[in-house]
């Protein structure tokens, strides 16, 4: 006999901000006032990036320490490889894993191209040896690690790495990164629904089964949307560059943005995704007018570190 469901699914669907470490104390101040309108969400999770060749690593293991003791986040460090030794490397995993972060973004990060800086021999080349080197401290660790296993996040880009020569190169990139014992990716911003669900399509062909969590940023400033282009090689779309800059005033250009921000999430949920990933700029106006009207079935409570199985 067959039963029909009185209710519909609204499995609960994972939410996660981006915050970057402040650089000045204003910026700390204006930081702290978005963590705790961004925690009375109840996100699964906060990222706290991390500077290109750990140019600001104590600023950054500092704001991890301070959402693990002040706050009920749980936070996700991003880990970048390139420019660091193996034994730096090792000592800042395991120096995360004894304050408590049970969650690395293990990423490749990109040179320092300033005039006169020193590229130390033998760092790692690419995110797929750092999660390997995370997961061989991890089991260096085990008996610290009572709680569980370390989620380990990767980079997923829906428009290509700038340096990939292919869409395809990047599937198997990402392949080889969940091989390595990556948990979950998320994406790099893009700008077209298309964009995340022909990565999506096409990680799944491919034999990628870990969740790909599209990354979406708020779409409200016309100079972070082209400034970002051109970090990133990702074309923000003309015609909602057009429909910013002829905005009347700020609450127009906001009320366009966020519109277009919800509609790029929503098609990244219909899609399939199992989540969304806000990159906050540290400004949690945007991101609370997003989520407001995404209305995102989200559970009362979260759940113990739901950063890699639920996801
Ligand atoms: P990788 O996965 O190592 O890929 C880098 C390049 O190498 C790609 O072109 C790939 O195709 C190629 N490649 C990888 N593996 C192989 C292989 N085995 N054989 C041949 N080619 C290979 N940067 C920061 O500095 N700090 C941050 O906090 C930060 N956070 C980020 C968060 C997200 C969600 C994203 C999407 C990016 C972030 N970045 C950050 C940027 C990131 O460091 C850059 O995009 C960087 O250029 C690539 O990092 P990756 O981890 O994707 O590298």
């Amino acid at each position: 006999l067959q039963t029909h469901p009185t209710t519909i699914d609204t499995a609960p669907i994972a939410l996660s901000y981006e915050l970057f470490p402040p650089r000045t104390p204003a910026a700390a101040d204006n930081l702290w006032t978005t963590v705790r309108e961004l925690e009375s969400t109840n996100p699964d999770y906060v990222s706290v990036t991390y500077g290109a060749s750990g140019s600001n690593r104590d600023i950054a293991v500092g704001l991890l320490n301070r959402l693990l003791t002040e706050t009920t986040l749980r936070p996700l460090a991003h880990l970048t490889c390139v420019d660091n030794t193996v034994a730096d490397l090792a000592a800042i995993v395991t120096d995360l894993l004894d304050h408590g972060v049970r969650g690395i973004l293990a990423l490749r990060g990109d040179r320092l191209q300033t005039p006169g800086t020193v590229h130390p021999p033998g760092s790692l080349t690419y995110a797929q040896d750092l999660i390997e080197l995370i997961r061989q401290v991890e089991q260096r660790r085990t008996a610290l690690l009572c709680a569980g296993k370390v989620a380990i996040g990767v980079a997923a880009y829906p428009a290509k790495h700038p340096e990939s020569p292919s869409a395809e190169h990047d599937i198997e990139v990402l392949l080889a990164k969940q091989r390595s014992g990556a948990d979950f990716a998320i994406t790099q911003v893009f700008f077209h629904p298309a964009e995340y669900s022909n990565l999506l399509a096409r990680a799944r062909r491919a034999g990628v089964t870990i969740p790909l969590i599209p990354g979406v940023m708020p779409l409200i400033s016309v100079r972070r949307l082209q400034r970002l282009g051109t970090l990133t090689g990702v074309d923000p779309s003309p015609d909602l560059i057009r429909s910013l800059a002829g905005a009347q005033d700020d609450g127009e250009r906001r009320r366009i943005g966020v519109r277009a921000t919800v509609d790029l999430a929503r098609a990244a949920l219909d899609a399939g995704a199992p989540g969304i990933h806000l990159y906050t700029f540290n400004e949690h106006a945007a991101a609370l007018d997003v989520l407001d009207k995404l209305q995102l079935p989200r559970p009362a409570r979260p759940g113990p570190m739901r950063l890699q199985p639920a996801l």
